[in-house]
């Protein structure tokens, strides 16, 4: 059974977030702003605890801790696309929910996510399913070389892929246990992604898109306004909308696309939640991603996603943040209280703003 929100949450109601990371904490600062109090649910102490109203620190299948939280909730979300797809049906079948538990569970199967993107008319790298060993030669031979091996779940920052050229390092790389999709390796011209969102009304606004530099597969800077040309970038927004619809969807989301040398837009990701690649939001917009996703589950209006000025957002990883202090006198700074600064480890990041313009 899903609940249907009867009226938007008033000032002084309760989001509750499944998950407990930065982009919980961010959420929990945008709701306080809003005059809404958050309730946190992490299975470990997290940097989102200590500026919400309340938290709980409970395993994902702790049913009495989950039914406590959702009593607790006027409508409830998730901030970590990792965060088990039975505890949020669970939370989901006794409060207000968004998005869908049916868009975390797709976006939790990179095969099942990239067949939705190919129904829907939307362009990805090439790829096949492996989950044998003859299947993943199989593959080899569909994809060709180079091509890279991806599990199908629990990647994230590029967690459980490998980079393979050869029939016998797609086997070596196949892991029995986690079954994997093959994609062809995309020699892009760069990254950008499109974070948008989508209204219990159906109304949709999409952020403009922004170029993303990854370094060990972790995103280090995104910048916007992206390279994209306006047809382009109008472009990727239709792409986001039309996985929006498609998913019935409702919140924050961002869709991770490869910009080809040829002008093509491949779908390569789709995060059913607030992004890193849309914290520039947060000085650059008349409404940050953050805030956005909260309108839009709580049933507000969705705000503006204007953009006022230009904007390069960097995360500061593991040591780097040692630097605080020269850091706060850099730009924007945004630490997470995280304590072990742990190599590539999001600690916090920097946001510059530009006057708006040509980049
Ligand atoms: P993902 O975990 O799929 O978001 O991948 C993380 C990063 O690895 C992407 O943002 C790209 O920089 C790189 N990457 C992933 N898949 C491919 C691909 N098929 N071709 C080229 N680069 C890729």
């Amino acid at each position: 059974m899903s609940h249907v929100l009867q009226a938007p949450v008033a000032p002084g109601g309760t989001i509750g977030i499944l998950g407990g990371g930065q982009l919980g904490r961010m959420l929990a600062l945008a709701a306080a702003r809003l005059g809404l109090k958050t309730h946190i649910y992490c299975d470990e102490p997290s940097p989102a605890f200590e500026v919400a109203a309340a938290h709980t620190l409970a395993a994902y299948d702790d049913e009495a801790a989950l039914a406590r939280f959702a009593a607790s909730c006027d409508v409830a979300s998730f901030e970590f696309e990792n965060v088990p797809a039975a505890a949020a049906a669970f939370v989901a079948a006794r409060v207000a929910f968004a998005p869908r538990v049916a868009a975390l569970e797709l976006t939790q199967d990179r095969l099942a996510e990239k067949t939705f993107a190919t129904k829907l008319g939307l362009r990805t790298a090439p790829f096949a399913e492996v989950s044998s060993a003859e299947e993943a030669r199989a593959a080899f031979a569909k994809i060709g070389a180079p091509a890279v091996l991806k599990t199908r779940r629990f990647g994230y920052d590029g967690k459980g892929q490998a980079k393979v050229s050869s029939p016998e390092e797609v086997v070596r790389a196949f892991d029995e246990d986690a079954p994997a999709v093959l994609e062809g390796f995309i020699d892009f011209a760069f990254e950008v992604s499109v974070v948008a969102a989508r209204g219990r009304d159906g109304a949709f606004a999409a952020y403009d898109p922004v170029e993303n530099v990854h370094e060990n597969h972790i995103l280090r800077r995104s910048t916007v306004p992206s390279r994209l040309a306006a047809a382009k970038a109008a472009e990727a927004a239709l792409i986001a909308r039309k996985i929006a619809e498609a998913l019935d969807y409702v919140g924050v989301f961002a869709v991770e696309l490869f910009a080809t040398k040829d002008g093509a837009l491949l779908v390569n990701e789709i995060a059913p939640r607030v992004h890193n690649s849309g914290h520039w939001t947060i000085e650059a917009c008349s409404t940050s991603q953050f805030e956005q996703h909260i309108r839009a589950i709580a049933g507000w209006p969705l705000g503006s996603p204007q953009r006022h000025s230009n904007a390069v957002m960097e995360n500061i990883l593991g040591a780097e943040a040692a630097d605080w202090l020269r850091l706060s006198t850099s730009g924007a700074l945004h630490l997470y209280g995280k304590k072990e600064m742990r190599p590539g480890r999001k600690m916090g990041h920097l946001t510059r703003l530009f006057p708006r313009g040509e980049r």
